[in-house]
C-alpha cells in the first residue's frame, strides 16, 4: 500500500483557501466518486462519500479529469476534498477506506486504455487540521497511528468497486479512528518527445473507464469518441508527412529530367 504514496509532513487548514485556482493542472474535487459507475450509480450518492449534504448528479467522476490530464501531456493534480471555490472541505478517512480508495484508483487507471503505467502517477494523504494550535500534536499522531497501524489494515474481504452502494469499509468507519484528509492525486508530465529524423512522436491517447477520450482545456474537461481521436490522429499524421512527400516526389520528377 505504502510504494504509490507520497509521505508530506505539511498539512491543510480546515476553510483555508487553497493558494491557486482550477487551471490546466489544477481540479478540485468535493467527492470522492472515482469511476464513472460510481456517478451512475445513485446509491454511491451517499454523504458518506462526501463532506456535503447534497450531492448534484451533474458531477462527474474523478477519472474525467485523470484521464484528460494524461492525454493534455502537461501531467497535473487532482484534489479530493475541496470544493469548487478552491476551499479545503476535507474526506474523513479511516486506514481501511484510505487502502479502498488507493485500490479503487489503481484499478481505474488499470482499466484504461491503454493502462496507464504505475510510474506516471502517485498519490499522497495530506492531513488536515482545525486549528494552529493543534498542528504539531496532531499531525504527530497521525503519523505514528497510520505507520503504526498500515501494516495492520487486512483486507480479509476485498473492497467493493465499483461502489454500488457503500463498501463494508464505509458501514464500518464510525467503529474505527478516522481522520480529516485532502487526498492529492498527481500524474506526471508526460510532454511529447521533440520529433527526430522526419519520424513523428504521437503521444498516447487514453481512453477513460467509459470508452470516451478527454482533455483538458484550461480548467474544463472536453470528451471526444475513439472516432474523433482517429480522425484527428490522422489529420496529425497528415500534416506532418504531406509535405515530406512532396518534397521527394519534387526531387524525384528532378532526378527524372
Ligand atoms: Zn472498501
Amino acid at each position: 500500500m505504502s510504494s504509490k504514496m507520497e509521505e508530506h509532513r505539511h498539512y491543510f487548514m480546515y476553510g483555508s483557501k487553497l493558494k491557486f485556482d482550477e487551471d490546466s493542472t489544477h481540479e478540485f474535487k468535493g467527492h470522492r466518486l472515482i469511476s464513472h459507475a460510481d456517478i451512475s450509480n445513485p446509491k454511491s450518492f451517499n454523504k458518506k462519500q462526501t463532506n456535503q449534504t447534497k450531492l448534484p448528479r451533474t458531477r462527474q467522476a474523478v477519472s474525467r479529469c485523470l484521464c484528460a490530464f494524461l492525454n493534455t501531456g502537461s501531467g497535473g493534480d487532482v484534489y479530493l476534498g475541496v470544493n469548487d471555490e478552491g476551499r479545503v472541505i476535507a474526506l474523513k478517512l479511516s486506514l481501511r477506506q484510505m487502502d479502498h480508495l488507493l485500490l479503487q484508483i489503481a484499478q481505474v487507471f488499470d482499466s484504461f486504455n491503454p493502462p496507464v503505467p504505475n510510474y506516471m502517477w502517485w498519490l499522497a494523504f495530506i492531513p488536515v487540521v482545525t486549528s494552529r494550535s493543534e498542528v504539531h500534536e496532531r499531525l504527530d499522531l497521525i503519523q505514528e497511528w497510520r505507520s503504526l497501524k498500515y501494516d495492520d489494515v487486512k483486507r480479509s474481504v476485498a473492497h467493493r468497486f465499483p461502489s454500488h452502494g457503500l463498501c463494508w469499509c464505509d458501514v464500518t468507519q464510525h467503529t474505527e479512528m478516522s481522520h480529516q484528509y485532502v487526498v492529492r492525486i498527481h500524474l506526471k508530465s508526460s510532454k511529447m518527445k521533440k520529433s527526430e529524423n522526419n519520424r513523428l512522436c504521437l503521444p498516447t491517447i487514453y481512453q477513460c473507464d467509459n470508452g470516451k477520450a478527454y482533455f483538458r482545456n484550461c480548467a474544463s474537461v472536453l470528451g471526444h469518441t475513439p472516432q474523433q481521436v482517429v480522425r484527428h490522429t490522422r489529420d496529425c499524421i497528415e500534416n506532418h508527412y504531406q509535405p515530406i512527400v512532396d518534397k521527394l516526389k519534387e526531387e524525384l520528377k528532378a532526378l527524372l529530367r
